[in-house]
Parts: structure tokens; C-alpha cells; sequence
């Protein structure tokens, strides 16, 4: 077996304990594959193994990868963080975008997503712990956005993304409320069933606290090295 799938194998099983854990059934946590400063090769190496969906931080390395992955069947998810200028190529290229934060981006996202294609999946980003960082609406606005933003047309609003302080737990349940909060006033609560939220080191108390997506890069590919 190689090292991927090895990897990957690990992973699916420490989101299935995580499941078990909590009585939650595995098909209700979705591994996403955070392949950010990895090589093509490496993406096609974890296709093999069964992995569709990946995720991307950084819009010209993405569209690299994405145009040289055409012949596979990839769900590709932008996690970084969405610049205003660059909505056309999100909206063009990609299936979700998990970092919106403001009516802006969301707009123009609809506005240049092509008819033909399938709505753009969205997550909401909100900085749930209060960290010193310009991403991330705050909670407060959250009902607001969610509002406006289920208005557009070439969008499916489908719940919210975080990216805590690592092993927050506070942080993780305050998120779960947050996601409840808002399913239970949701015109078409079924629309809103994804909660994006844990990281390698922290996705099973993610799965914990009703996590739908956990997003995996280093468990899954190793360490990065930013300077290649
Ligand atoms: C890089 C990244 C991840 C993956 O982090 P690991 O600790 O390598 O699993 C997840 N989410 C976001 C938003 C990221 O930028």
C-alpha cells in the first residue's frame, strides 16, 4: 500500500472513531483534502486512492493545478482568502468557496457565476474567537449576510467555515450554536447542512462539536515547505 493511501486510510478511520465517539453516522463528515503547495502529481496520487475533494489556498497555484487535473472528476473548494478582484476566476473554476465573509464577494460571485453551470456552493466565514485577523465576519453579522446572501441567484448558501485557534473547544461549540441558531431560523433548513471546521490536529473534537467538513492538508500530504 503506499503512503497515500496509508495516510488517507488513517484519517478516514480517526473521523469514523470520532463519529462512533459522538453516535453521529461517518457518512455525515465529509473529508476534505487540503492540498495547498503540493505538487499535481501529489493530488493524482490521492485521486487513486478515492479522494475527490480538495481544497486550495492560493488562487494562481490552484488554477495551475486545476488546468493540469483536467482528466479527473475533482470537486475542487477555494479555503483561502477571497480577494475582490478575484472573484471571476472563483467563480468560474471552482465548486465552493468557503472564505466569504462580506455581501460584496458573495455578490459579485453570483453575479459571475455562468447560468450554465451549477450554483457555487458557499460557507460563510466567521471569526468565532475573536482572533486579530481581518478574515472572518464577526457573529453578530452572521443572520444578516445569511439573509441577503440566500437572495442571490447563482449561489447555494450551505453553512459556515472556521478557523480557530488550534484545540479551541470553546470556539468549536460556540460555532455549533452559531450553526443551530441559524438552521433553526433558515427559510429552507435543509440547504443549510455544512459546518467546515477542523484541521489535522484538531478534527476529531471538530467531529465533536458537529463538524460536517473537516479540511486535512498535513495528515494527509505531510509537512509543506512554503519555499519551493
Ligand atoms: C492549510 C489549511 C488547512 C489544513 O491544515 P492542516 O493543519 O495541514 O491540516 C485547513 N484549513 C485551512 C483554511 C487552511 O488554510
Amino acid at each position: 500500500m503506499n503512503h497515500y493511501q496509508e495516510s488517507r486510510d488513517a484519517v478516514l478511520q480517526q473521523i469514523q472513531h470520532a463519529c462512533a465517539q459522538s453516535r453521529r453516522s461517518v457518512d455525515s463528515v465529509q473529508l476534505l483534502a487540503v492540498s495547498k503547495t503540493h505538487p499535481s502529481d501529489a493530488l493524482r496520487a490521492m485521486y487513486a486512492t478515492g479522494q475527490r475533494a480538495f481544497g486550495e489556498n492560493y488562487l494562481q497555484e490552484a488554477l495551475d493545478k486545476i488546468e493540469a487535473l483536467q482528466d479527473l472528476a475533482i470537486e475542487w473548494h477555494f479555503i483561502g482568502h477571497v480577494q475582490r478582484n478575484k472573484t471571476k476566476h472563483l467563480a468560474e473554476k471552482f465548486a465552493w468557496v468557503h472564505g466569504v465573509d462580506r455581501l460584496i464577494i458573495a455578490e459579485r460571485l453570483s453575479s459571475q457565476r455562468l447560468d450554465s453551470d451549477e450554483p457555487l456552493n458557499i460557507c460563510l466565514q466567521v471569526n468565532i474567537d475573536g482572533q486579530d485577523t481581518k478574515d472572518g465576519c464577526a457573529p453578530e453579522e452572521v443572520a444578516t449576510l445569511v439573509e441577503q446572501i440566500s437572495q442571490l441567484p447563482h449561489l447555494r448558501l450551505r453553512g459556515l467555515m472556521v478557523i480557530p485557534a488550534p484545540n479551541n473547544l470553546k470556539a468549536f461549540a460556540d460555532a455549533q450554536a452559531l450553526f443551530e441558531q441559524v438552521k433553526e431560523h433558515h427559510a429552507h433548513p435543509n440547504d443549510w447542512d455544512t459546518l467546515s471546521m477542523g484541521m489535522s490536529g484538531d478534527l476529531e473534537a471538530a467531529v465533536a462539536a458537529g463538524s460536517t467538513m473537516v479540511r486535512v492538508g498535513t495528515a494527509l500530504f505531510g509537512a509543506r515547505d512554503y519555499q519551493k
